[in-house]
């Protein structure tokens, strides 16, 4: 049930309407989103906060079309993900939005070149000189220039999120989604990538979303968006 009014909002990159989405766990339904409506304006720089359990991850994992809403609408860029088959939703997201995790997800066999590279090499219209060409502008932006040639398992845990940080943008998303990028950090590499974040959000435009338990954060972001129990309690500009 889905009115025509409550989508296409040009300026907004994300709407979401009336998201519900539940887990079966056992014998028990574990209702994770309850009734969630939220609409984010392109270039936004938002933090989602709410203790642990209260869907979080839930709502990043659907806002990135990782997993699919049992109703309700959400669409990025104005695009429902529920309407495409698995093809095409793999192709949107392909093409914008990047994702950065809590634990880095890096391929550990991989350099650093290779594992920031890896996102373009499915873009097959690209050649491999054009391919060094984003890898390195964007390791420059993360600060990691001189760190190509070394793998993962070489780097500090705020190294390794920058990696993250500049796969997640290499392929130019409109859309950058962070699950708890700072949890495994100590509290000044904390600071200083959420700053590399906000950096890249205001060089290149691009909306990031993510998730923290931080609340020394708070001041950095211009939306703070608060979940519990699946709902959003409250929705501040910073
Ligand atoms: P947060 O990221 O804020 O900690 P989550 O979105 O991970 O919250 O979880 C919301 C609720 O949904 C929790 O009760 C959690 O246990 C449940 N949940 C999340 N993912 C699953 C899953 N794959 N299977 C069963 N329950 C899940
Ligand atoms: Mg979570």
């Amino acid at each position: 049930m889905r009115s025509q009014d409550v989508s296409s909002f040009p300026d907004h990159i994300l709407n979401i309407s009336e998201v519900f989405k539940s887990y079966q766990l056992g014998e028990t339904k574990v209702h994770a989103l309850r009734g969630l409506n939220l609409q984010v304006k392109v270039g936004e720089f938002t933090a989602v906060v709410g203790t642990s359990g209260s869907g979080k991850s839930t709502l990043l994992n659907l806002i990135g079309g990782i997993d699919t809403a049992d109703s309700g609408l959400i669409e990025v860029s104005g695009q429902s993900w529920a309407s495409l088959s698995d093809n095409k939703r793999s192709e949107m997201r392909n093409r914008l939005v990047g994702f950065v995790f809590q634990s880095f997800n890096l391929m550990p066999t991989l350099d650093v070149f290779k594992n920031v590279e890896l996102p373009l090499l499915i873009q097959k219209d690209l050649t491999a000189a054009v391919r060094k060409e984003r890898v390195e502008r964007l390791l420059e932006d993360v600060g990691l220039k001189d760190f190509a040639r070394q793998r993962p398992d070489k780097l500090s845990g705020g190294q390794r999120q920058r990696v993250a940080i500049a796969r997640a943008l290499v392929s130019n998303p409109l859309l950058v989604i962070a699950d708890e990028p700072t949890a495994n950090l100590d509290s000044e590499t904390t600071f200083q990538i959420i700053e590399l974040m906000r950096d890249l959000n205001q060089k290149n435009k691009t909306t990031f979303i993510f998730s923290t338990h931080d609340e020394k954060l708070m001041t950095h972001v211009n939306r703070i968006i608060r979940m519990k129990d699946g709902k959003l309690i409250e929705s501040a500009m910073a």
